[in-house]
Formats: structure tokens, C-alpha cells, sequence
């Protein structure tokens, strides 16, 4: 970790509220490490009464940029002069920078999601996928879905059907995707509809540390072999969910994979270095296991 900086050390962040338990400091700062930069990366507890004044803030200090986290995802839009075309189209931003006062949003979840389910993307094209919540990390994996993967259905499921159908409609307006279909997260009437899926991706904090024991179904009719089942939960990085499911031999893919490579593409728009995530992912998980 950085020990030393000095009047020059150009400064990058995090800002969310709560963020205790958040790796993206231990990441960046290993990756400025790995790659020698003069730069720090700081956490910034911002709760939402302070956004304003904080966005305002990063810019009069001359932050480089920052990482944008729950519950701010959506809400700092509002702020920026720019937004990249994914974010603008997903509508959340998680990466922000500087340059001279003009602050660009970006979404870099996408790349995260991508980059995970790339090694199977023959499977996923023209199957039939589930997506579980309907929050901002849903948002990204909609749009990776459709815009990289090319899936023949989506069910949303989420435990509020309502927002699974008004972001049904959003993206049905917004990417003209009509392969939608929503259902309530109710695990006994879904042991068919999961099953009949090629991909589950689970994108709520169900099973997240200390809840570990959670999973968004238990019925484990609900998986078959070769079935792939990503989980965005990276805390474990072996929850329930993907435990249940590699007993009926399905492949499970936890969320350490899309954090750090969401992290890489964060780093490289602020520095344009490119980090070698193998080795990042390594450090992250040795710091996990600690
Ligand atoms: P969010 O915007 O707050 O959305 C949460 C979603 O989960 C909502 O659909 C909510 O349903 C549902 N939900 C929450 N608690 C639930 C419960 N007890 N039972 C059933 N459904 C529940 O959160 P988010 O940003 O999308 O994040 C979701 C998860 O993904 C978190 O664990 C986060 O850490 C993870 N994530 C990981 C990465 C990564 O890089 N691996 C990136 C982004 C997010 P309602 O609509 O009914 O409230």
C-alpha cells in the first residue's frame, strides 16, 4: 500500500454511503502500486444530504476522479457536465472524471458483467436468461445482456414486481429489446423458469456477508448441469447460491471477477494504464481470505 505522497500526488476516490466495507480502496491502491503511478485513492463517507457540496468539492480540489457508489449511482447524474453512452443509457454511473472542471460519467459495471460472461457467450446467444433485481447492478447486466449477448428472452424477477416491469419498460423503450418477461421473486413458482434458463444472475445482496446463508432459491430442482449461474455477490465469493448450484453440477461464476475488472476499466479511463487484473484479482482474493 502507498506510503508516501506529497504535493503532487494526484488523488482519486470513492464516494457512497455506507462504504466501510468497500475493496475499491485496497484495489486502486494496489493497481497505482502495481503500475508505479504518483497517485492515492481515498474513501469519501457521503451521505446523501452532502452529495451536492461533495461533487462540488471534488472539483474545487482538482480530484482526478472518483468512484460513485450506492446510494449515489443514479443521483450524481444530476452533476455532471457528460455522460459515456452506456451510462447515459443505463442511467447510473459508477466512474466520474475531472478534466479541468468538466466531470464525464461512465459505467464501467458493464464491462465487469462482460468480461465475466464472455467465455460463454455462444450459450447465452439466443437462450433464454434470468435476471434477478432490479436495482443499479441489474441496470448494467440488462445492458450487457442485450448489447453484447443477444439473449432470446429476459426474465426480471424481482421481489417487487413493479420495478422489474418499469425497467422492463425502460430498456423495452430505451434498446428496443421485447423479450422481456417479469415474475416475483417467489422460488417455488420459479423451479421452471430457472430451470429452463441457460443463465441466473443473481444482482441483489442476497447471501452477502453476514447473510450468508441466504440464497434467492434453495430448491435445488432449480438448477441443471452445465446450467451457468453468475452471482454479483462477491462477499463470500462462494455464497449459498453458487454453492446449491454446482451440487447439480451447473458453473458458477462469483462477482470478484466483474469487481475487479469494473475496477481495471475505472483505472485505465482516469490514467490510461492498463493493470493486469489476473494479478489484481490474486491480491484482492489474498486480502479476502486475510
Ligand atoms: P440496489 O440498487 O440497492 O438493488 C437491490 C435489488 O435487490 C433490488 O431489486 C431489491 O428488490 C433487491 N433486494 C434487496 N434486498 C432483498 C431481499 N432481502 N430479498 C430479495 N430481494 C432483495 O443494489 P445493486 O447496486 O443493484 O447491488 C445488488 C448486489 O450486487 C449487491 O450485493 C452489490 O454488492 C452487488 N454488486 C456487485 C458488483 C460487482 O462488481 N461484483 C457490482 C454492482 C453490484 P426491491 O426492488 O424489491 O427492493
Amino acid at each position: 500500500m502507498k506510503d508516501s505522497f506529497h504535493i503532487n500526488t494526484k488523488v482519486l476516490g470513492l464516494i457512497g454511503h455506507p462504504i466501510k466495507h468497500s475493496y475499491s480502496p485496497f484495489i486502486h491502491n494496489i493497481a497505482i502500486e502495481l503500475k508505479k503511478l504518483d497517485y492515492i485513492y481515498l474513501p469519501f463517507d457521503v451521505p446523501a444530504a452532502n452529495l451536492r457540496n461533495v461533487v462540488k468539492g471534488m472539483n474545487a480540489l482538482g480530484i482526478k476522479g472518483f468512484n460513485v457508489t450506492i446510494p449515489h449511482k443514479e443521483s450524481i447524474i444530476q452533476y455532471l457536465s457528460n455522460l459515456s453512452e452506456e451510462a447515459s443509457i443505463i442511467g447510473s454511473v459508477n466512474t466520474v472524471t475531472n478534466d479541468l472542471g468538466k466531470l464525464t460519467g461512465y459505467n464501467t459495471d458493464v464491462n465487469g458483467v462482460v468480461e465475466t460472461l464472455i467465455p460463454y457467450k455462444d450459450e447465452i446467444t439466443g437462450s433464454q436468461v434470468c435476471v434477478v433485481g432490479a436495482g443499479g447492478g441489474s441496470r448494467a447486466v440488462i445492458y450487457a445482456l442485450i448489447r453484447h449477448f443477444k439473449p432470446a428472452k429476459i426474465f426480471l424477477i424481482n421481489r417487487t414486481e413493479g420495478r422489474a416491469e418499469l425497467l422492463k419498460n425502460y430498456f423495452n423503450a430505451k434498446m428496443k429489446f421485447d423479450g422481456f418477461k417479469t415474475r416475483e421473486l417467489f422460488p417455488p413458482d420459479l423451479v421452471e423458469v430457472f430451470r429452463d434458463s441457460k443463465l441466473i444472475i443473481n444482482a441483489t445482496p442476497v447471501g452477502m456477508f453476514p447473510e450468508n446463508d441466504d440464497s434467492i432459491t434453495r430448491l435445488e430442482n432449480s438448477f441443471v448441469k452445465g446450467q451457468i449461474i453468475f452471482d454479483l455477490v462477491y462477499n463470500p465469493p462462494k455464497t449459498k447460491l453458487l454453492q446449491l448450484a454446482e451440487k447439480k453440477g451447473a458453473i458458477a461464476l462469483d462477482g470478484l471477477k466483474m469487481l475487479v475488472h469494473q475496477a481495471a476499466k475505472a483505472f485505465e479511463i482516469w490514467t490510461g494504464e492498463q493493470v493486469p487484473v489476473e494479478e489484481l484479482q490474486r491480491s484482492l482474493e489474498l486480502y479476502i481470505s486475510d
